[in-house]
């Protein structure tokens, strides 16, 4: 049998069609299916601008930048994420610190955060901005960071890397509560293109800046250049800001266009099969992932992970045990996240194991189980049998 990874891209023949189809429409890249697959993105996520990226990490590099991110300023995120979610304060200058988790959630928690934010104006030392991460695609306690943050002063950027088509309090996420919000297109990810990525925003001039950050800092429009009286010709452009090369080729977007036109059936197949799991785990030894961000708020996850923590106890082994047993049936089970503190590279910076507890306390049990929408039945119920006898001390 082959092995059953914990995610993977789901690519069909419609998909294969289109994209050798764009390969000689004499667009590679900067043509229209750029445009187009940022349109169709944006209304499906009920938002009105819709930038796309050559990653999330680079999305989330301009997006901190446009926010406000810099030299002398602080960007909280949460520990429990993939270390991009932390580099992009890095990568702007900023310092970076985290805001711990909920337990139940695997979100950042919100009383940390507001605890946090009431010392830190008690000492100065607001942040410019927080990025709350929608772990495993289910949404954070959006509403009371939006009123933290208009109270406190910080821009709020959500890292939606799982959260393709979530929604909170029937929302779409990306489209209210954060100033900016920023998606993968990983192949682990719920859409696919490869490599790239989404900025949204409601904000038109946020969106127009985030372009010009993608693209080099260049403009070809006459009232956003320094140029007094007529353009000296059609080739004219001018630089008005240090930007980068972190555009989506047409050859990307197409396939996310073709993607996202299955993102409905996507949700409906990792929902289905996120609730046989939850059935038929329910009595074995392990805390399974829940449905709310908070008791006062609903939310549909997109289902990117099916993360569960072991719950040690007497006749249950540990989750190295179980890890190891797992991939030698085959199962190519996975661990997220690392707490980002605890990687060398930001222990060198001043962060130590013990700072933020409740990541730490979920990384020492946890184990991404597979989902992904071709997942059958049958795979789904060998990992559930594997998955018990390997739990057994
Ligand atoms: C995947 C991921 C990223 C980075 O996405 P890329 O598109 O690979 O750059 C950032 N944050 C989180 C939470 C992710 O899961």
């Amino acid at each position: 049998m082959d092995v059953i990874p914990y995610a993977t891209q789901s690519i069909n023949e419609d998909d294969i069609a289109a994209v050798q189809e764009i390969l000689t429409s004499g667009w590679l890249t900067q043509g229209p299916a750029g445009p187009r697959f940022e349109e169709a993105f944006a209304q499906r996520h009920g938002v009105s601008h819709a930038v796309a990226v050559s990653s999330a990490t680079a999305g989330l590099h301009i997006a901190c930048l446009a926010l406000g991110a810099g030299p002398g300023k602080t960007v909280w995120t949460s520990p429990n994420s993939f270390v991009a979610s932390a580099n992009c304060a890095l990568y702007c200058g900023a310092d970076v610190d985290f805001v711990d988790i909920d337990p139940l959630t695997r979100n950042m928690s919100t009383p940390a955060l507001k605890a946090k934010l009431e010392q830190a104006e008690r000492g100065g030392m607001l942040p410019a901005v927080v990025i709350p991460v929608h772990f495993s695609g289910l949404p954070c306690d959006l509403a009371p960071m939006r009123a933290l943050a208009d109270h406190f002063g910080f821009k709020l950027l959500e890292d939606a890397s799982h959260a393709v088509g979530a929604s909170y309090q029937a929302q779409p996420i990306g489209s209210r509560y954060a100033d900016a919000s920023v998606f993968s297109f990983h192949p682990v990810k719920i859409i696919t293109t490869g490599e790239g990525g989404m900025v949204t925003t409601q904000d038109a001039a946020l969106a127009r800046r985030l372009q010009l950050l993608r693209s080099h800092g260049i403009t070809r429009n006459a009232d956003e250049m320094s140029l007094q009286g007529p353009m000296p010709g059609p080739w004219y452009y001018e630089q008005v800001t240090l930007g980068f090369n972190y555009r989506m080729t047409d050859i990307q977007s197409t396939l996310g266009y073709m993607q996202l036109q299955r993102l409905d059936q996507f949700h409906i197949a990792r929902e289905r099969l996120a609730e046989r799991y939850d059935q038929q785990l329910a009595h074995l030894p392990l805390k399974l992932p829940v449905r709310a961000p908070s008791d006062a708020s609903t939310a549909r996850s997109s289902w990117h992970l099916y993360a569960v923590e072991v719950v040690p106890g007497p006749g249950v082994a540990d989750r190295e045990t179980v890890f190891k047993r797992l991939w030698d049936e085959r199962i190519a089970v996975n661990v997220h996240y690392i707490p980002i503190h605890t990687q060398p590279f930001f222990r060198a910076r001043g962060f130590r194991a013990g700072q933020f507890p409740a990541a730490e306390a979920y990384y020492a049990q946890a184990l991404s189980i597979p989902l992904y929408p071709a997942l059958t039945d049958a795979q789904q119920d060998y990992v559930v049998a594997q998955l018990t006898q390997a739990l057994k001390a």
